[in-house]
């Protein structure tokens, strides 16, 4: 059946400026790493964006390798983009990204201007696009000059083939370096892309400082922690979570005793404050206006549900920040 957009779609969602620039993210985006990939359905994959883009999420995150297989993500997506939202294109944040292996040879990998340029090409065939709003280059390549890189970023958008480009995994000394050089070429970084959640705290330790000092936006990756901090191990690992599955990206080790004692007491925490866990961990990472976007993995479209209620409470009393800071010590 053909899509029609929810007519309340910009009722509830806040938006957020990405540093200082003139494009404003919803304050929850969705990546697509997980669970849109070839051995996933799609019409389940398609269920969540249609319910993600009624609840206000205009921005949706992919990259090159999202799978498995390796490309299938940003094919489903295509599909997706083609059968519900031709009609919505303008009002789409779409993103993707280069840096991690992903053709054999010397071409498919880190941060050539030959690699960066054909990867996008081959992203913009797999989702039928004219263009991305966000490429990132995925991870610093510590063998290409960083001008070369960044002069990459700079070409594909003077060719029309993005509109903003971004850095992820960047540290904060690189990430103050390659913003020097994107604004001597005159295409500014819009945007950052670290990971952060209530246990992966590592964006405090000057990153966020540099973002700020350089008018960069940030959106967070995995802020729920890869889903651990949600309800899915308070009791041990639940059959259909991600830890059970095949996914390289939590394994069923990381579910450890000690862990699931303090997500517990986190959980009664955010009880209290009338909130599922992953709620009050999604409120925590945007707390302070520090952060433009978190962007979130979903298996099932209550959970995107749930993340976009996580903004009816935000507020956290200086006692909270404390008591979360003793738990997770
Ligand atoms: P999250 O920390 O948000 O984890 C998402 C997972 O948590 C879901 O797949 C689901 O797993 C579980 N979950 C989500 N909501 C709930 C809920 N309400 N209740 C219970 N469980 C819930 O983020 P991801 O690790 O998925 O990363 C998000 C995105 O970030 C990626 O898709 C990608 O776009 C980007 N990313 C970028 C990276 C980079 O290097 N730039 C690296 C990693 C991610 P389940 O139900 O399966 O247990």
């Amino acid at each position: 059946m053909s899509y029609l957009a929810s007519h309340n779609r910009y009722d509830t969602m806040t938006y957020n400026r990405s540093g200082r620039s003139g494009l404003k993210l919803p304050a929850i985006s969705l990546g697509l790493w997980h669970n849109f990939g070839g051995i996933d359905s799609v019409e389940k994959g398609r269920e969540m964006v249609r319910r993600a883009f009624d609840l206000g999420i205009t921005h949706f995150d992919l990259a090159n390798n999202y799978g498995p297989p390796p490309g299938s993500a940003e094919l489903s997506f295509g599909s997706i983009l083609k059968a519900d939202f031709e009609a919505y294109r303008d009002e789409l944040i779409i993103s993707t990204k280069a840096g991690y292996g992903m053709w054999e040879g010397p071409y498919g990998d880190f941060g050539s201007k030959k690699y960066l340029v054909s990867s996008l090409d081959q992203s913009l065939k797999r989702m039928g696009l004219d263009y991305v709003d966000i490429f990132y280059h995925h991870r610093p390549d510590p063998n290409t000059p960083l001008e070369e890189t960044m002069a990459a970023l700079d070409l594909i958008v003077r060719q029309g083939k993005a509109l903003y480009v971004g850095l992820s995994n960047y540290k904060p000394e690189q990430t103050r370096e390659a913003s020097r050089i994107l604004k001597q070429l005159g295409t500014p970084c819009l945007i950052h892309q670290p990971s952060y959640s209530m246990i992966n705290r590592h964006v405090e330790d000057g990153l966020l400082d540099v973002l700020d000092e350089e008018g960069i936006g940030s959106i967070v990756f995995s802020p729920l922690a890869k889903g651990m901090l949600s309800d899915r191990y308070l009791n041990g690992i639940a059959p259909d979570s991600r830890a059970a599955g095949p996914s390289v990206f939590l394994r069923p080790e990381e579910i450890t005793d000690e862990l699931i004692v303090k997500l517990r007491k986190l959980n009664e925490m955010a009880a209290g404050r009338g909130q599922k866990l992953s709620q009050m961990a999604l409120a925590w990472v945007l707390r302070g206006g520090r952060v433009t976007s978190a962007l979130i993995g979903a298996s099932k479209v209550s959970q995107i549900e749930d993340a976009v209620q996580a903004l009816a409470v935000a507020h956290f009393t200086d006692e909270e920040l404390t008591l979360i800071d003793q738990i997770l010590q």
